[in-house]
């Protein structure tokens, strides 16, 4: 291999005939090391590469001991073999890391907020900024500033320097890996920014397309600023436009009343729910009333419509009604059961309770004059109420 690997001379080359040098196996997964490689490891915020060593998949690329290990989906020979770039998933990490060294150059630069971290995920990316808060305005001024570079179209080179050139030069920032020797890589967007890095990037900022700044979250005292660059912000405006399409048909209404229209249908909702409530709970009245007032002195019921909830409500207003009377009752979905005794009834209720959670397959508690649980079968329904009623 040359001093450098290929996707560090040329991050837009997306084919390469190389060798494999040797093969091993790390925690049960093939790897290879190759003479020379397309596939970026792991580092710096930016995730590995994907693509193909032959007709095999590459999983994952990180830096072990020195050298690179390709992580193979099957076990491979050492010789000569082709190499494949996953493009698409190279190009968006470009763009996102590209992006991230245009924000953080001029927030520092032209606003005074440093950038301590950087994540490039899988649907959006995030760079920490050492600053309490940033209000609409700030993010506003940021994002046209942005877009005023890109639109400039500065080009962005890589090159090497030896550590006395590199102590000269005026670098933004100087995260160099622990023990590094040798040429160190500078990466260089023409007129802005000269900063130490490893990765992959755009050759020009007008590659970005756009950068979108979506928010922020406060994180250890500083200011987590999520944003997508390039075709992932295209993308996620589609998702948007999808989804708006949707909702402007389910609520019948254009874009801009959505979410009045979205507060008035919820506000109905709550009043159906305060209203379903209510007369939840004089069914239950009603219920206990008339089983209180029945002469059989155990009332034995199923409500397959009815929840959990709903049989305790029963049983509150029963026992006061029927102090000498029992209840058993089951119901819901998932499937519940309920033993009610009154004071005057003479039971011993946490044993008849357990007995009938034992005949049901469920599980129960509670104190009296109510014992509730969760049912997994009414195949022996018919002796649980006998045993309620003995
Ligand atoms: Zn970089």
């Amino acid at each position: 291999m040359s001093v450098l690997p290929a996707y560090a001379l040329d991050a837009y080359r997306t084919s390469l005939e190389t060798r494999i040098l040797r093969t091993g196996q790390e925690n049960g997964r093939p790897y290879a090391v190759l003479d020379d490689t397309l596939f970026y490891p792991e580092g710096g915020g930016q995730p590995a590469d994907r693509g193909f060593l032959g007709e095999v998949a590459v999983l994952d690329v990180q830096r072990r001991e020195g050298q690179i290990r390709h992580y193979l989906a099957q076990p491979v020979e050492p010789g000569p073999t082709p190499l494949r770039l996953d493009w698409g998933r190279r190009f968006d990490h470009m763009q996102q890391h590209t992006g991230q060294h245009l924000l953080t150059a001029l927030a520092d630069a032209r606003f005074g907020w440093p950038t301590t971290a950087f994540h490039l995920g899988e649907s959006r990316c995030d760079v920490e900024l050492a600053v309490p808060s940033l209000s609409a305005a700030e993010l506003e001024a940021l994002e046209e500033a942005i877009a005023a570079e890109i639109r400039a179209a500065h080009p962005i080179q890589a090159r090497h320097v030896d550590a006395e050139a590199y102590a000269a030069l005026p670098v933004r920032s100087r995260g160099l890996p622990e023990g590094h020797e040798g040429p160190i890589r500078l990466v260089e967007i023409q007129g802005l920014d000269l900063n130490t890095c490893g990765g992959t990037h755009l050759r020009s900022t007008a590659e970005l397309e756009v950068v979108k700044l979506l928010g922020t979250e406060p994180l250890r005292g500083g200011t987590r600023l999520f944003f997508v660059a390039g075709r992932r912000a295209r993308a996620r405006m589609e998702a948007h436009e999808r989804r708006n399409a949707t909702l402007r048909t389910r609520l019948g209404a254009p874009d801009e009343e959505l979410v009045p229209v979205l507060e008035v249908r919820l506000e109905q909702l709550r009043q159906a729910e305060r209203q379903t409530r209510a007369l939840e709970e004089a069914l239950a009245q009603a219920y206990a009333q008339a089983w209180a007032a029945h002469p059989d002195p155990v009332q034995d019921h199923h409500l397959p419509d009815r929840s959990a909830a709903f049989l305790g409500v029963v049983a509150r207003a029963f026992v006061p009604l029927a102090p000498q009377k029992r209840l058993f009752l089951t119901g819901g979905d998932p499937l519940a059961f309920l033993v009610a005794t009154g004071p005057d009834s003479g039971v011993d209720l946490p044993n008849l309770g357990s007995a009938v959670a034992q005949l049901l397959e469920g599980k129960g508690g509670g104190k009296a004059p109510i014992y509730q649980g969760k049912a997994a079968s009414l195949a022996r329904r018919e002796e649980a109420a006998r045993a309620v009623r003995a």
